[in-house]
C-alpha cells in the first residue's frame, strides 16, 4: 500500500524572521526567560491588539490561570463560561479554587449566547469568560452590559482569535482582561506560549508578579505572595516576534482559505450549514468548521472516518464541557449539544492550496451525496 499525503488539520507556516531570531538567541546565550525577544514580543503584541500592556506566559491556559487569579477570583467564586469551549477555559477557574458555571452557545456564531447568562448569575458570581470559539467574536456589547449590571469581570478567551475583530475593534482589547494562546495548531505559534493584554496597571503588575514566583519587583528574593513559573522563554518570543511580524498575512491567508471553502461548498447546502461571519465581525476563520444536517444519511463520525481514508485530517467540534467527566451535568444545553454533534472542523491553515481545499470540498460532496 503507498503512502497517501493526508491534507493535515493545521500546520504552522515559518516565512518570516523566526529561524534568525532563534539563531540570535543561541548565538547571545540568552536562551531563558530573560533577553530582548520577551519584551519586543510583547510590546509588539499589545501594539498590534490596540493595548496598553501585553504579559507573554508559558501557555494559553496558564494565561488564564494568572488571569484570573490577578483579578482575586477564589474559593467560593463562581465564573460563567460557556460549555462550548476547549477544557482550558473551564481548568484555569477550577486552578483558582473557584467553579465554572456553564452557559449554552448561541446558534449562529456557536460563542456563549448572552441570553442565557442572567440566569446563571448569583452573588458568588466574579467574571464572564467570553470565548471568541473557532475565531469568530464574541458579541462583546451584549457580554459587557450584563457585566457593568452586575458588576462582572469579562475576561476574553481569544485563545484562537488573534487577529479577530468586533465592531473593527481587535479582540484582546475589548474585556478587562483577555488570554492568547501560541500552541503549534494556533493563529500563530511558538511551539507553547502565551499572552494576556489588559489596559489596566494594577492588573498589569499583579500578573507580573504571579508570573514570576510571586518575587518583588523591587527587592529580589523576597516573596511577598505565592506566585508560579508561568514565563515564556526568549526563544519562544523569537519565534513569536517573527510570527507576529506577519500576523496580517497569516489572517489574510485564513480568510482566503474561508472564502475558497465558502465558494466551493454553497452547493451542498442542503446537506451542511456553513459557519456563520457577523456583519459586525472579522472573523479569524482559526478553524473552518461545518455543521452536517440532521437529515444526512451518514454521521459526521462516520463522514471524519471516509474523509481520513480520503487523506484529510478533520475534527469533531469540542465536546460541550458539560458532558465530560470533571463538569459533568445531568442538565441539557440544547444548542451546544446539538453543534458539538453536528459539526467537524476543516483542514484550516495558511499552507492549504485552492487544490487541497477543492478536493477537500469534492469528498465532502462525494460522501454526502451517496
Ligand atoms: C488552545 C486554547 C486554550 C489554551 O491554550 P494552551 O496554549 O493550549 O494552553 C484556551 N482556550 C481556548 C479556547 C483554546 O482553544
Amino acid at each position: 500500500m503507498s503512502e497517501k499525503r493526508m491534507i493535515p488539520l493545521a500546520s504552522p507556516v515559518f516565512n518570516g524572521n523566526e529561524k534568525q531570531y532563534v539563531l540570535d538567541c543561541i548565538d547571545s546565550t540568552w536562551i531563558s526567560s530573560g533577553g530582548k525577544y520577551v519584551q519586543a514580543f510583547e510590546r509588539q503584541f499589545a501594539d498590534y491588539c490596540g493595548t496598553q500592556y501585553a504579559i507573554s506566559c508559558a501557555n494559553g491556559t496558564v494565561a488564564l490561570h494568572l488571569a484570573l487569579e490577578a483579578l482575586g477570583i477564589g474559593p467560593g467564586d463562581e465564573v460563567i463560561v460557556p460549555t462550548l469551549t476547549y477544557i482550558a477555559s473551564a481548568n484555569a477557574v477550577t486552578y483558582c479554587g473557584a467553579t465554572p458555571v456553564f452557559v449554552d452557545a448561541e446558534p449562529e456564531t456557536w460563542n456563549i449566547d448572552p441570553d442565557g447568562i442572567e440566569a446563571k448569575i448569583n452573588g458568588r458570581t466574579k467574571a464572564i469568560i467570553a470565548v471568541h470559539l473557532y475565531g469568530h467574536p464574541v458579541d462583546m456589547d451584549a457580554v459587557q452590559f450584563i457585566a457593568a449590571e452586575h458588576n462582572l469581570y469579562v475576561i476574553e478567551d481569544a485563545a484562537e482569535a488573534h487577529g479577530a475583530e468586533y465592531k473593527n475593534q481587535r479582540v484582546g482589547s475589548i474585556g478587562d482582561v483577555a488570554c492568547f494562546s501560541f500552541f503549534g495548531n494556533k493563529m500563530i505559534t511558538t511551539g507553547e506560549g502565551g499572552m494576556i493584554t489588559t489596559n489596566n496597571d494594577a492588573l498589569q503588575q499583579k500578573i507580573v508578579l504571579l508570573r514570576g514566583q510571586g518575587m518583588d519587583p523591587e527587592n529580589k528574593y523576597w516573596f511577598p505572595v505565592i506566585g508560579y513559573n508561568y514565563r515564556m522563554t526568549n526563544m519562544q518570543a523569537a519565534i513569536g516576534l517573527g510570527q507576529l511580524e506577519n500576523m496580517e498575512w497569516h489572517i489574510q491567508c485564513r480568510r482566503e482559505v474561508a472564502t475558497a471553502y465558502q465558494e466551493q461548498l454553497s452547493s451542498l447546502m442542503h446537506v451542511i450549514d456553513l459557519p456563520v461571519e457577523q456583519t459586525w465581525a472579522r472573523h479569524a476563520y482559526w478553524m473552518y468548521t461545518i455543521l452536517l444536517k440532521p437529515s444526512v444519511a451518514i454521521s459526521r463520525d462516520e463522514l471524519i472516518r471516509r474523509l481520513k481514508d480520503d487523506g484529510i485530517e478533520t475534527r469533531p467540534v469540542f465536546y460541550p464541557m458539560h458532558i465530560l467527566p470533571p463538569y459533568k451535568e445531568s442538565a441539557q444545553y440544547a444548542t451546544a449539544d446539538d453543534i458539538a454533534s453536528r459539526g467537524l472542523n476543516l483542514p484550516s491553515h495558511a499552507r492549504l492550496t485552492p487544490g487541497d481545499i477543492k478536493a477537500i470540498s469534492e469528498s465532502i460532496a462525494y460522501h454526502l451525496n451517496d
